[in-house]
């Protein structure tokens, strides 16, 4: 499949205008100390449904015909892309059907029925949440709409990288949570666009990290889906994947893996730091810096992807528990 381009990335900017907020991006005091070089902080956690996840969701809706629309979307989902499509699909009257592994927290599925899509909870891991939108798809002819390989998606995903080189021109470094890669792909495409030198570094949790391993790999490989405090960087790259794999493949300088303890400290610090919620996903970027994981020459551009964490889990991170529970 053919990369997604900054062409592309600019006619979903003006596609999913008004749909989605353009988030703002503010200096961190504390992290530019620590690091030595400005540091900024992508606000995107102030998305509308708490995510980045809404703007892919809303191209790739857009982007479909009106017998499709009819016809209504599915996704297996860890959480944030089913929040975003059954918002998208609300706004155009359409159907949606969300399927998503006991992995998911019950803050992101319960949000997700009061938009109110249908909610399907099958099995232990993404994988098996797929095996029912297939279902779906093959059964009941909804249109699959997946989480991140997915030219739209990826596009609409691309739209933040647009934004930060808009707020920080002179970026050197960017940060970004990585999963399945379709928001790492597409900033990294938007940015290098703009400018080649600017360095973009994935950044997942050690524990199941399935786009490091197969790039290791060379291939997409599977990796066995583990509980993380970074729940919504969960879930495979997919074996048959057509257009992230190789994207990342290509355009990401560099991946990092942390540990939960390290990711625990992302999340305190935002809340302690900057005052800011933000789910363990995407508090990496912020980790990644405290963990002393990064080296830029130049100003730093941090995503902070992601805020639906379950506020007991938030509480019990911020009182220190919560990371040691998990390594347990
Ligand atoms: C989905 C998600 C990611 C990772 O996005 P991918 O496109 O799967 O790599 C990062 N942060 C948050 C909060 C997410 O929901």
């Amino acid at each position: 499949m053919d990369f997604v381009t900054l062409k592309d990335i600019a006619a979903a900017r003006e596609r999913i205008a008004g749909k989605v907020v353009a988030t703002p991006t503010v200096p961190s005091a504390s992290l530019s100390r620590l690091a030595g070089v400005p540091v900024h902080l992508k606000l995107e956690h102030r998305q509308t449904t708490g995510s980045f996840k809404l703007r892919g969701a809303s191209n790739a809706i857009a982007s479909l015909s009106a017998d499709e629309k009819a016809k209504g979307v599915t996704a297996a989902s860890t959480g944030n892309h089913g929040r975003g499509l059954a918002h998208a699909a609300k706004l155009e009257g359409m159907r949606a059907v969300i399927c998503m592994s006991k992995l998911v927290p019950d803050n992101k599925v319960s949000e997700i029925r009061n938009l109110g899509a249908d909610v399907r909870i099958i099995g232990k891991s993404q994988d098996d949440a797929q095996e029912e939108v297939d279902r779906l798809v093959a059964e009941e002819g909804l249109i699959m709409l997946p989480p991140f390989d997915h030219p739209a998606i990826v596009a609409g995903q691309g739209t933040v990288g647009l934004e930060m080189m808009e707020a920080v021109p002179d970026a050197a470094t960017v940060l970004v949570p990585l999963s399945g890669g379709g928001l790492a792909a597409g900033i990294a495409a938007a940015v290098k666009a703009l400018n080649p030198d600017v360095r973009v570094i994935g950044i997942s949790m050690a524990r199941g990290a399935a786009m490091k391993a197969s790039l290791d790999a060379g291939k997409p490989v599977l990796v066995e889906e583990l509980p993380t405090l970074a729940d919504s960087l969960g879930g495979g790259v997919g074996l048959d994947n057509q257009l992230t794999f190789a994207m990342c493949r290509d355009l990401l300088d560099e991946v990092i893996l942390l540990s939960e303890e390290e990711i625990a400290a992302g999340v305190r610090h935002a809340y302690e730091q900057e005052r800011e919620i933000i789910e363990g996903g995407g508090a990496v970027g912020i980790a990644a810096l405290l963990a002393g994981k990064i080296r830029s020459e130049g100003p730093v551009v941090a995503l902070l992807s992601g805020r639906n964490i379950d506020m007991a889990q938030h509480r019990s991170i911020v009182c220190g528990d919560a990371a040691r529970e998990q390594a347990a």
